[in-house]
């Protein structure tokens, strides 16, 4: 066997070995019903939370700008791809954050792989808080700046680490996310924007699976917000929003956002138009909430803070087993496993959305206790 091959099959063995193989599953969705592998299931594993990905209305933004301006960008934003999609949505996400300016990246996933090495480096400090997602270690680590992990949405802790360090550092950076992606909790952003202040640090937070869930985000004092258009909004792109100067630099040096191509113009105006609509259908937000809290309160769950709602399972077969059984009752629920989440937390997420029926909710509510009742 060629050695390259030999070597992917030794890692995949190791991988085996801990139940943490992943596998592509060809998945087609309509609204939220799934059919994966020929097999339909309702889907609790979406983030379109507001059900504004298949919206009309959203279409029909994206198919006018599809015919007209062509399926892609032709060029980096810097060389000839800053489509006038763009500056619109741009304006729409800041004023929606309370912000001066944002710019749109190519995914969530870039945008943190950009900022985070654009603001620090050798020198500079970056607190992150222990469950933060994946792409932000990751821009943590591409940055070179020293980093520390603060315990998970404790303000206290970080104020230690800052009080112990800050005086070592040039600047310091705290990253954490506004909802945890795969807890479902809140970050108490305004008092580490308090403890930030007192400390001469900046806060940046993720709010990728918050959006659309709060109104009011000038008065928690986060510096930079960062998201993604690719769950509430129901399309694809990244985006940071912040002050005029900040932004104005990073469309110089933030690297995936300089050497990479712009997104279709399609997309931006999709995105455009969803935004829209989850300002002026609060109620979608409250719904996928709603869904969220009955469930939690089901099943003695502790209080969802949007649509994410973690069933803590422990192992990685226990929360495979568990996904499985569903499936055999129709429902499809992914079982989240390490990496990304810490050995011994694996657990089922249900995502929930606007477009869930009540229905659906009671047939999740019973069924899950069937599951249980049968483990
Ligand atoms: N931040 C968080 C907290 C996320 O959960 C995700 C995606 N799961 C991202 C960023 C990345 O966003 P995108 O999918 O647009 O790359």
């Amino acid at each position: 066997m060629p050695s390259l091959d030999l070597f992917a099959r030794t890692a995949l063995d190791a991988i085996d070995a801990r139940q943490q193989r992943r596998v592509l599953v060809e998945s087609v969705r309509e609204g939220v019903q799934i059919r994966r592998d020929g097999v339909d299931y309702i889907s609790f594993a979406c983030n379109d939370y507001l059900g504004l990905a298949q919206r009309p209305e959203v279409l029909e933004a994206a198919r006018l700008v599809l015919e007209k301006s062509g399926g892609g960008a032709g060029a980096s934003r810097l060389v000839s791809g800053n489509h006038d999609h763009y500056a619109p949505l741009e304006q729409a996400l800041a004023a929606h954050k309370g912000q001066e300016a944002g710019l749109v990246f190519g995914s969530g996933y870039l945008t943190n792989l950009g900022i985070i090495p654009a603001l620090v480096g050798k020198g500079d400090l970056v607190l992150l808080d222990k469950l933060a997602h994946a792409c932000m270690l990751d821009g943590a680590v591409l940055s070179g700046a020293t980093m520390k992990r603060f315990r998970h949405n404790d303000a206290l802790h970080l104020r230690a680490l800052l009080e112990e360090d800050r005086e070592h550092y040039r600047h310091v950076l705290i990253v954490t996310e506004h909802i945890f992606s795969m807890d479902g909790d809140r970050a108490p952003l305004q008092k580490m924007s308090e403890i930030a202040r007192e400390y001469d640090a900046w806060l940046m937070a993720d709010d990728a699976h918050g959006l659309g869930f709060f109104e009011e985000h000038a008065s928690l004092g986060v510096d930079i917000w960062m998201g993604t258009m690719s769950k509430a909004l129901g399309s694809y792109g990244g985006y940071v929003t912040g002050s005029k100067p900040l932004i104005d630099y990073l469309v110089s040096a933030a690297r995936s956002l300089v050497f990479t191509t712009g997104l279709p113009p399609a997309t931006c105006a999709g995105a455009l138009a969803a935004l829209r609509i989850l300002q002026r259908e609060p109620e979608l937000a409250r719904r996928a909430h709603g869904h969220a809290v009955t469930v939690a309160k089901a099943l003695k769950l502790p209080q969802p803070a949007a649509a994410i709602l973690p069933v803590m399972l422990g192992s990685e077969e226990a929360a495979l087993a568990a996904s499985h059984v569903l499936r055999q009752y129709g429902i499809y629920v992914q079982a989240i496993r390490p990496p990304t989440v810490p050995p011994g937390t694996s657990r089922l997420r249900l995502a929930f959305s606007a477009a869930h029926t009540d229905a659906q909710v009671e047939q999740l509510i019973g069924t899950l206790r069937d599951v249980s009742m049968a483990a």
